[in-house]
């Protein structure tokens, strides 16, 4: 086989990597319990850090595709409004704080009609790959803005996306069981058998680990994420990214 193939093959070093997939649109998630909790214990009450639909529902907004870009692409530190200390008026700038955040992607392959959800028994059939997904923040201009629509122009400068989208009958022997939930999900996010991905993840900042993680911690999985995000009769299209929000950890660095 080796050899048939020889002559169709390039050196890594020799190509140029682009885009797998022009999306549609865009949905970013927020799917991680270990994530939602610690960024509710800075935000708000450590003792109710979970808002009280989260472990109801997978949690999620709209996001913006134009920007989103194939690993390697430079992008541009952006401006906007944020506010230097509570109560005082706000001034515009660069971002003092631009932030990353680790997240996995899944990208539609089969499409749903409008007013048609997709069952979570269908929902894998609906899913062609995942992508390894960089969703690029600004936390001071998030700060400021996201009250009371969320995340507007602190997220959607951009996007980094891996070139490779890898199909989901690949990924079949990483194949893992889901978190347990508890309270159990109403039936239509009611899923049985193996959900999750065992995947490992590591962030490096100029060379050096800062986080590791993996994707089984995800509590809602992505058949709960795109059960969900149809139920209401939302149609999919072939080529959307739906991700899955910063994927953190129980273990201090995966936090
Ligand atoms: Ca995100």
């Amino acid at each position: 086989i080796r050899d048939s193939i020889q002559n169709h093959l390039y050196p890594l070093e020799n190509v140029q990597l682009h885009l797998p997939v022009k999306a549609g649109d865009y949905t970013d998630f927020y799917s991680s319990r270990e994530h939602a909790t610690n960024v509710g214990i800075m935000f708000r009450d450590p003792a109710n850090a979970l808002l009280p639909n989260w472990l109801h529902l997978p949690v999620g907004y709209h996001g913006r595709a134009s920007s989103i870009v194939v690993s390697g692409t430079d992008i541009k530190r952006p401006h906007g409004q944020m506010q230097l200390k509570e109560g005082e008026a706000p001034i515009f700038g660069l971002t003092k704080q631009l932030d990353i955040e680790l997240e996995m992607a899944f990208v539609i392959g089969k499409e749903n009609k409008l007013g048609h959800p997709i069952p979570i028994e269908n929902a894998e059939d609906h899913i062609q790959g995942l992508l390894i997904f960089n969703d690029w923040s600004a936390r001071d201009i998030q700060k400021w803005e996201y009250v009371p629509l969320g995340p507007f122009l602190g997220n959607n400068f951009c996007s980094t996306i891996s070139p490779w989208l890898i199909d989901l009958d690949a990924l079949e022997p990483f194949s893992v069981e889901n978190p347990i939930q508890d309270p159990q999900p109403l039936d239509y996010l009611h899923q049985t058998g193996k959900n999750n991905y065992n995947i490992e993840l590591e962030v490096l900042l100029n060379g050096h680990p800062i986080s590791h993680s993996n994707t089984k911690y995800l509590y809602w999985s992505m058949f709960q994420q795109l059960a969900h995000h149809t139920v209401n009769g939302c149609n999919m299209r072939i080529g959307d990214i739906c991700a899955s929000g910063t994927i953190s950890g129980p273990t201090p660095n995966s936090y």
